[in-house]
């Protein structure tokens, strides 16, 4: 008896790794037709500056217009993207399609500030790093200062010298980079100084409770304490409260991007808030 009930949770769980497997493979032969067939859409969540309240950006955030399922996020179809090799055409389809988006605001003459994009570890370990880089704004003619890079900290550590090197070439062009999800990976003083970063972007893991939660407290405000130091940016992602917003206007942070100003939306809705540059604001 004990065999058979053995013999059956086998069978369940090669069931359970079969049914996983047939899923990641239907979506992986999906996202390779999506890729192609534009399904992938952005979504921009702005960025506010925390003082003056002035919109200083936004981030790009791809989506998936799943034929069947609806509008995917990417928690759903990135890491299986991942996993199977698409996501390096994902990404620089996002890039793309970033780059295409500055140049038509930059020509209708729209203040955006800059829009961010995530790049992939593959992206920025490729050895023409620099150069896809550039071909790309070339191709689209975005202006260079518009374009923000963010990349975590894990992706950073892998990066060589070739790398530092095309880092400070397309900073010379204007181009900012920003360190994702900081804190949460092998952040390394050393890093921050070897490789030109503009902008650390605090984990909303640490955001969160940041009210409630003293080391969580602690942390947000050394990490300010920090990039101010070290003459960075400071972006808090995941900001929901005005109880949040408050502690980091008090600890000095510059920058807020979450729910709390505006959720990532579609480009309608995010141009509606675009003003012609010099037109006066007030
Ligand atoms: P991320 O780069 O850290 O992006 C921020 C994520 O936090 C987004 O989730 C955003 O919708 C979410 N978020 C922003 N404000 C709030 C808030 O106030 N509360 C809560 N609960 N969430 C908030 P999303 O769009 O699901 O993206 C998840 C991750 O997927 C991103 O994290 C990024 O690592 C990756 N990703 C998204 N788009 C791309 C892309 O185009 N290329 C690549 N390579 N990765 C991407
Ligand atoms: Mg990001
Ligand atoms: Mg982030
Ligand atoms: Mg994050």
């Amino acid at each position: 008896k004990a065999k058979e009930a053995g013999r059956g949770t086998h069978a369940f769980f090669e069931d359970a790794m079969t049914q996983q497997l047939r899923r990641e493979m239907e979506i992986t032969r999906e996202l390779t037709q999506a890729i192609q067939h534009d399904e992938l859409f952005l979504e921009y969540q702005p960025q506010f500056d925390l003082h003056s309240g002035q919109l200083v950006g936004m981030e790009a955030l791809v989506r998936w217009r799943h034929p069947r399922e609806g509008v995917l996020q990417p928690g759903a179809f990135l890491p299986v993207a991942e996993k199977r090799g698409l996501i390096r055409p994902l990404s620089d389809w996002v890039l793309n399609a970033v780059c295409r988006q500055i140049r038509d605001w930059s020509e209708r003459k729209l203040e955006f500030g800059r829009i961010a994009v995530n790049l992939c570890a593959q992206q920025v370990g490729d050895p023409d790093f620099g150069d896809n880089i550039l071909v790309v704004l070339e191709r689209t003619g975005a202006p260079p200062e518009r374009l923000e890079l963010e990349f975590t900290e894990t992706v950073l550590i892998a990066a060589d010298a070739k790398t530092q090197a095309d880092i400070v070439r397309l900073s010379e062009l204007g181009i900012h980079f920003a360190i994702d999800d900081f804190g949460t990976g092998f952040s390394s003083m050393q890093y921050l100084r070897k490789f030109r970063t503009d902008k650390i972007k605090i984990d909303r893991e640490f955001i969160q409770d940041v009210t409630h939660d003293a080391g969580d407290a602690e942390i947000v405000k050394a990490t300010i304490a920090l990039g101010t130091a070290l003459g960075l940016i400071t972006i808090a992602e995941g900001v929901e409260t005005e109880e949040q917003a408050e502690f980091l206007r008090r600890h000095g942070c510059r920058q807020v991007q979450g729910y709390l100003y505006g959720r990532p939306q579609p480009l309608a809705d995010i141009e509606r808030q675009l003003h012609p540059v010099n037109a006066s604001h007030h």
